[in-house]
């Protein structure tokens, strides 16, 4: 099956829906639509998750900061979307236990009393309630908190892998028949008179051409790109958002050695500061800066800092900047809230918008509530445009653990699994990236550059950005015999990788 052949069958349809946007909000109203039965695309200007939805902390949570600030309808909401992912998207959704250390009887009852709220608000949820931990416990299960913490708070939540999570819900989508495309930026509107819109026109960023595509309904999901694809349509739109970038640096387990995640209470800026257990390295993060640039952002110097100086307050053994194996940083889209400009206390619930011409814009929201803000956007649409089908089907369904991103009557007779190459060991990349994988990631889950494999069909850049760029010359190699690309294909994805990765390693 080719990609190629796709887009010619986008050019030559009507779709009932168009999603531009393939992050999390776009592949949830995808998949929303296209269950309900509607002919659905999904047209992504980069890679799927190239934006914010691979940056995040990996959290699927109510959010015990949002209880602080009394959103209870939030967390409630989020933690109700907790219960459905952890049943429904189980390959890609696990339990994860929290501890925060406590300093004094003010924080004791402030965390103790939250987290038994938290729990009511999750409902008859499975997962253990909170509890306080004895000292014995703090010290045996918490082998990697500095010295000086006696009392401890331990409360359930969610992890999850943004990227492969964002694939599961895009395969499921192309399952019900919604096209979905990569590298395929919407760069204008095709409208019919009086200035309704009834299609998209796209860039196929590998071939360099433009094609217009027809769809009776389009939706805006580009996330930190949302007013810019707004005022593709009209370049006096108001502005929807507000955005602030969020950095995350990556260790090695050392450094939190438990299998508990590490909730941090006292920040000088007020927010908390997780360090979380993921694939065999920790994540500390995560920062709150506003900013107005929506392009892919990168930590700062300052925050790298400031991550390490409360790392060091928490941690028994701290971690310096040459410890560093990773860093990245995402972008909020945060709807515009009327809680004043500070960002940490805008609003997360999403908002959606219509404008004149028809185009549904959403923005805000978390990737915990990704479900349920689809289906609401997709309700919002079809009623603004009178359009009959059923009601969102979702919360029936599952996330399957196998991707693949072509509708089945697109299917390859020399589907994913079949007719794998063997490989010398030569090609064998290491245990996180194995040759394999990245044939199945090509064929099935649409990678086309050795990025798209390091950093979102596998983690690796996100957990080590010099074994990444070790890796990448195999990769390229494999990619380049699926794709029949040439040796000069392959020098210029090195090059271009090699400028991608040393982004994810600290500022001087
Ligand atoms: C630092 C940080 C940590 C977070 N942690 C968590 C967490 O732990 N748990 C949680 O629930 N939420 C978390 N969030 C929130 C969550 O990640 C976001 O709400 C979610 O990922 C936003 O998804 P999106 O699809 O709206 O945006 P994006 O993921 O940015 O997707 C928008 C997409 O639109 C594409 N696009 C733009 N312009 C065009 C165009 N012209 N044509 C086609 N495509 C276009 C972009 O390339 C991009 O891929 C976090 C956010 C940040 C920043």
């Amino acid at each position: 099956m080719k990609r190629e052949s796709l887009l010619d069958y986008s050019t030559t349809t009507t779709f009932d829906l168009a999603v531009i946007g393939g992050g999390a909000t776009g592949a949830g109203i995808a998949w929303d639509a296209a269950s309900r039965g509607l002919a659905t695309l999904l047209v992504e200007r980069d890679d799927f998750g190239h934006g914010t939805s691979s940056r995040s902390t990996k959290l699927i949570h109510g959010g015990v900061r949002y209880l602080a600030q009394g959103r209870l309808g939030l967390v409630r909401e989020a933690l109700h979307e907790r219960r459905w992912l952890l049943a429904n998207a189980a390959t890609y959704v696990h339990p994860l236990t929290f501890a925060i250390p406590l300093a004094g009887i003010g924080q004791t009852l402030k965390y103790r009393g939250g987290l038994a709220l938290y729990d009511l608000l999750a409902g008859g949820s499975p997962l253990p309630r909170a509890s306080l931990l004895s000292n014995a416990e703090l010290v045996r299960e918490l082998p990697g908190l500095r010295g000086g913490f006696t009392r401890a708070v331990r409360y359930t939540d969610a992890q999850f892998d943004d990227t492969r999570l964002l694939l599961g819900v895009l395969s499921r989508a192309a399952t019900h028949g919604a096209v979905v495309l990569n590298y395929t930026a919407a760069t204008g509107f095709l409208k019919r008179t009086p200035g309704q819109i009834r299609g998209i026109q796209v860039l196929d960023r590998e071939t360099g051409r433009t094609h217009e595509i027809a769809a009776r309904l389009v939706i805006n999901a580009a996330g930190p790109d949302v007013d810019t694809v707004a005022r593709l349509d009209q370049p006096a739109a108001p502005l929807q958002l507000t955005l602030s970038r969020g950095s995350h640096v990556v260790v090695a387990r050392k450094f939190w050695p438990s299998d508990s995640a590490l909730l941090m209470p006292d920040t000088p800026d007020g927010r908390v500061m997780f360090a979380i257990p993921w694939h065999d390295r920790v994540l500390l993060g995560t920062t709150d800066v506003p900013t107005s640039d929506s392009a892919v952002p990168r930590p700062s110097s300052a925050e790298v800092d400031f991550i390490l100086d409360i790392a060091a307050r928490y941690l028994a053994q701290a971690p310096r900047r040459a410890d560093i194996l990773s860093t990245f940083a995402g972008l909020r889209p945060l709807a515009h809230g009327d809680r004043g400009p500070a960002t940490a206390t805008t609003s997360r619930e999403h908002r959606i918008t219509i404008a004149e011409s028809g185009l549904v814009s959403i923005t805000g929201g978390k990737w915990t509530t990704f479900r349920c803000m689809a289906a609401d956007c997709v309700d919002t649409a079809l009623r603004h445009h009178g359009v009959a089908a059923p009601p969102s089907r979702t919360v029936n369904d599952t996330i399957p653990d196998r991707v693949n991103l072509y509708p089945p009557r697109f299917a390859d007779p020399a589907a994913p699994d079949e007719r794998l190459p063997t490989f010398d060991v030569a090609l064998s990349i290491g245990a996180t990236c194995q040759p394999q994988a990245v044939v199945r990631a090509v064929r099935g889950e649409m990678a086309r550059h050795v990025e798209d494999v390091l950093a979102r069909r596998t983690r690796m850049l996100f957990l080590d950005a010099r074994a990444a760029m070790t890796a990448a010359p195999a990769v390229a190699a494999i990619i380049a015999r699926e794709l029949g690309h040439s040796n000069a294909w392959e020098a210029r994805e090195l090059k271009s990788f090699a400028a991608v990765a040393a982004t994810f390693l600290p500022q001087p």
